[in-house]
């Protein structure tokens, strides 16, 4: 077991992120967000090729693609600064196109070993909270806590919603509800690291719980764990 890891799974919007990054916070641990890379090798593929659909290329992209993810120096609500190759793509990557063109790239298992190795190299120093959709099962299945964050697709359509709305852009819920279903399809049904809790997670519902009331469960687990 790596002391001091916990690993935070879960569908598109269940709400893992906000609460990982507040435990993280709390706890004076990194913070790590994977989707963030899935999403930049995403965003470097539709700039660079248009499409997603060439497995090679694509796979090429990510092997070679430099993601920095650095503290925030935009105050604009950004957790971090994404940089690809670096240029600042910080919001580019929360795009209906990126949307729409991630789970397809994370389903190329070429893509998935260059952003896994990534992944291990900041999570064997400890003291960090990494989040995504493999990383109980696949990154760090030593991680000393491991969650699984879950809510119903309604909700999670409309918690994005809110989101979509606080930024100012417009896309319809139907279309989010849409792509959140495609994606948690994609997702759970690919042969390489698919979505799904690893034995020894635990299982939150988020459904009924406020954000603070998750990051409170986490919390309450993490220090009534045996040490
Ligand atoms: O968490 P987020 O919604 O930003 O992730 C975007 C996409 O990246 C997911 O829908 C999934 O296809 C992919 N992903 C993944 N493995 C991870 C993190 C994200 O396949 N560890």
């Amino acid at each position: 077991m790596i002391q001091n890891t916990i690993a935070i799974d879960g569908p598109a919007a269940s709400g893992k992120s906000t609460a990982a990054e507040a435990l993280a916070k709390r706890l004076d641990f990194l913070y790590f967000d994977t989707g963030v890379m899935y999403r930049a090798v995403t965003w470097a593929v539709l700039d660079q090729l248009g499409a997603v659909d060439d497995e090679d290329a694509v796979s090429q992209i990510a092997r070679n693609i430099k993601i920095d993810v650095n503290p925030a120096t935009v105050a604009d609500g950004r957790p971090n600064d994404v940089l690809v190759n670096g240029r600042d793509i910080t919001w580019e990557i929360r795009s209906a196109a990126v949307n729409a063109g991630v789970s397809p790239v994370s389903t190329y298992p070429q893509v998935r070993d260059a952003m896994t190795v990534q992944q291990r190299r900041i999570g064997v120093g400890g003291m960090v909270v990494m989040v995504g959709r493999d990383i109980g099962t696949v990154v760090m299945p030593d991680a000393e806590m491991k969650f699984f964050i879950n809510a119903s697709a309604e909700v999670r359509a409309q918690r994005r919603y809110k989101e979509v709305l606080e930024r100012g852009l417009s896309e319809r819920y139907e279309d989010i509800l849409a792509s959140i279903l495609l994606r948690d399809q994609i997702d759970s049904s690919r042969t390489v690291a698919p979505l799904r809790p690893a034995a020894d997670a635990i299982i939150i519902d988020s459904d009924h719980l406020t954000r603070e009331e998750v990051v409170i469960t986490l919390l309450d687990y993490w220090s009534k764990r045996d040490v």
